[in-house]
């Protein structure tokens, strides 16, 4: 996992992949007056530092200490920003993390890591008391509802792979999703993933609690539900 997360850092570029996302996220916290965010799952860095750079109070979390230190370094380099880097897994977070936060994001796929059901609605809930009383969750997951029905064209790149990194799907079934990485020195990698369909997460995310969860695919409100890379989640608690 490091060789993969090392290379993948060196090839995104991170201001290509800001400009792919552009303000969306951003202009969705703003919006909401949003001032206190808690970087769930922080990785490398990349949203932390986009936060921390429009002037967010941000909070990094992630379960892995490895990824905090690159992610922390990485705060350095992009902007000299000083990450508060915390380490905790959203299944036991306000455990580790204090406070509340006006919002918390959970990006870059990363829900579908988790593999048990329990785990899925463990994490929700804790996501959910972390949040002030008209708090926001964002969370986006790749569009598995096409590759599960058969519906995923050749033609679909990682939004923020560019050129030089290629993400197949090498199996898929209901339990598994694995993908294989190909990078420009023809070294692969295979990340195993968990095939979270849209309407399931929405509902887990009611099921918590959430009043309202609204879906936009790639960052559009109105999107055809097979041609979408990702789905983004936005699930409101009051
Ligand atoms: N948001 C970043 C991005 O888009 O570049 C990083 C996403 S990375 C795909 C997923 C991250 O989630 C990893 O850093 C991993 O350590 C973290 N993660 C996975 N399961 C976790 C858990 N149960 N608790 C906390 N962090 C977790």
């Amino acid at each position: 996992m490091t060789g993969f997360v090392d290379k993948w850092d060196e090839l995104i570029d991170w201001k290509k992949r800001w400009a792919s996302e552009g303000d969306f996220f951003v202009q969705q916290l703003k919006d909401r007056g949003v001032e206190k965010v808690l970087d769930t799952a922080t990785g490398t860095g990349f949203h932390s530092v986009r936060l921390l750079e429009e002037g967010f109070e941000t909070v990094s979390a992630d379960g892995s200490a490895e990824m905090l230190a690159k992610a922390f370094s990485n705060g350095q380099s992009y902007g000299g920003h000083i990450l508060r880097v915390v380490q905790a897994d959203w299944r036991y977070l306000s455990r580790d993390v204090h406070g509340t936060y006006d919002a918390i994001i959970c990006l870059g796929n990363s829900f579908t890591h988790l593999f048990s059901e329990r785990d899925r609605r463990k994490a929700l809930a804790e996501f959910y008391a972390m949040l002030k009383h008209d708090g926001v969750l964002i969370l986006d997951q790749r569009n598995y509802d096409a590759l599960l029905d058969g519906k995923y064209g050749n033609s679909h790149t990682y939004y923020y792979c560019g050129e030089e990194v290629s993400a197949e799907p090498d199996q898929v079934d209901e339990g598994l999703a694995r993908f294989r990485y190909r990078f420009p020195d023809q070294s692969q990698y295979y990340l195993n993933m968990f095939p979270l369909r849209q309407d399931y997460v929405r509902r887990l995310m009611r099921e918590v609690g959430f009043q309202r969860v609204d879906t936009y695919g790639d960052f559009q409100e109105t999107y055809q539900d097979d041609e979408a890379d990702f789905f983004i989640h936005i699930a409101e608690k009051g």
